[in-house]
């Protein structure tokens, strides 16, 4: 029984649980023993349609059976050998053909790891020390990236963590997401090493960038000799193969991505121009390694994710799922805004727009997480939290879940 388990994760855990949205789910986290398509299965015999999908990797759906199959079949060759081996080569390949502003890439293990090794290098090829990031992006649990997050640094209340040197967060410049004539101020007054930025933000519910915010960071980026690090760890595979940038039409200096090109497994990376990119060790002096980088199953799991993109048009479908669930949400009374970019939504109550984390911190928390205790009760997993992002997947794509899922959020959407 999840209550059973959860008194007894209270004794070894830090607030119960390894990562903190975990413990955002009300009254108590349930616990999960399986997942199989679009499905998730509880340790109380429940079943919910799951829209969180591993907080956005499992683009496919749960265990798919193309990936399942590829990962054994690497797991009877062996799992981590600290060798190169031939398949980080062939999941370079398929990235950078798809992302052609990626030149060459680092594999490393979680998004974290990519955001702090990009900035890294771009004050390495800079030879500066400030980075600018927007208020509520989500770059990672690393230092430079904890100041204004979004993520469960905002659902917790802390988007500026403790423990993090003053000397770290003199180095740390903010603007709000779509103001472009802060970026413009600052980049002009400081010595900017990167500006740093989710191209749609998916760490405050889900908010896009206005028409020309991407245009005018790469244009401003440019005239300063500041690098622009596009955060594709959400976006990428998901707008588009060739993600946000491809997407929107402009191009980053350095990408960093995780989630989907891992499959479901651990995973993160980072890539761009390769003048930059041979900044890093061993060809450079900007150092980075990994135990676990470019580890086959990660590599296997997200090769074999993308090859079943390339082969069943999987962001047009799950594109599909996002409209007629969105559709549905249109119809609920209580007051509220839905923002969505093609596989990714979220619904804000009680604001009428929602263009950057200062709007989104006024929207009606408690009457999203009442809609998401709804649903819960009626078979539908949203993410727990109001900053997070809604995902759909390939496994969604199927009527009965579509409908189940519609009929759940009527029965859920008296809110008042
Ligand atoms: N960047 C973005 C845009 C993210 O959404 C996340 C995680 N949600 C990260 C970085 C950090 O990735 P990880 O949790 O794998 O460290």
């Amino acid at each position: 029984m999840s209550s059973e388990l959860w008194k007894e994760a209270l004794r070894y855990f830090p607030g119960g649980v390894n990562s903190p949205v975990r413990a955002a789910v009300k009254p108590y986290p349930f616990y999960v023993s399986q997942g199989k398509g679009a499905y998730i299965y509880t340790e109380d015999g429940n079943s919910l349609i799951d829209y969180v999908l591993g907080y956005g990797p499992l683009i496919l759906g749960h265990a798919n059976e193309y990936v399942k199959e590829k990962v054994i079949e690497q797991i009877e060759k062996g799992w981590l050998f600290g060798i190169p081996s031939r398949v980080e080569i062939e999941l370079a390949r398929k990235i950078s053909f798809h992302m052609p502003s990626i030149e060459k890439i680092r594999f490393v293990n979680s998004g974290t790891e990519a955001t702090m090794n990009a900035i890294r290098l771009a004050r390495g090829y800079t030879k500066r020390d400030k980075i600018l990031k927007f208020n509520g992006n989500y770059h990672g649990a690393h230092d430079y990236a904890l100041v204004d997050a979004g993520s469960a640094a905002s659902e917790f209340g802390v988007p500026n963590s403790e423990g993090i040197p003053q000397e770290v967060l003199k180095t740390v410049i903010v603007c709000e997401y779509n103001d472009l004539q802060c970026v413009e101020k600052k980049l002009k007054n400081e010595d900017i090493a990167a500006v740093i930025v989710e191209p749609v933000m998916g760490n405050m519910g889900v908010i896009p960038p206005e028409k020309g915010f991407l245009k005018g960071l790469r244009e401003f980026t440019s005239t300063y000799n500041t690098l622009l690090i596009f955060d594709e760890v959400i976006t990428g595979f998901r707008l588009s193969m060739g993600g946000a940038q491809e997407y929107f039409g402009v191009s980053a200096d350095l990408t960093t991505l995780g989630k989907i090109i891992g499959g479901g497994f651990p995973i993160g990376a980072f890539g761009g121009k390769r003048e930059i990119m041979d900044m890093l060790t061993p060809s450079g002096k900007v150092f980075n390694a990994g135990t676990f980088n470019a580890n086959p199953i990660s590599m296997t799991a997200g090769l074999a994710t993308l090859e079943v993109m390339e082969r069943e048009n999987v962001i047009e479908k799950t594109t599909y799922v996002a409209e007629k669930v969105t559709e549905e949400l249109e119809r609920i009374k209580y007051p509220h805004v839905i923002n969505r970019v093609k596989n990714m939504f979220q619904i804000f109550f009680g604001v009428e727009k929602v263009s950057n984390a200062t709007e989104a911190r006024r929207a009606k928390k408690e009457v999203y997480l009442k809609f998401q205790v709804n649903l819960m009760k009626n078979g539908v997993y949203f993410p727990p939290s109001q900053f997070e992002s809604v995902f759909t997947s390939l496994a969604h794509y199927d009527d009965n879940v579509i409908s189940d899922t519609v009929l759940a959020i009527k029965k859920s959407s008296e809110l008042s």
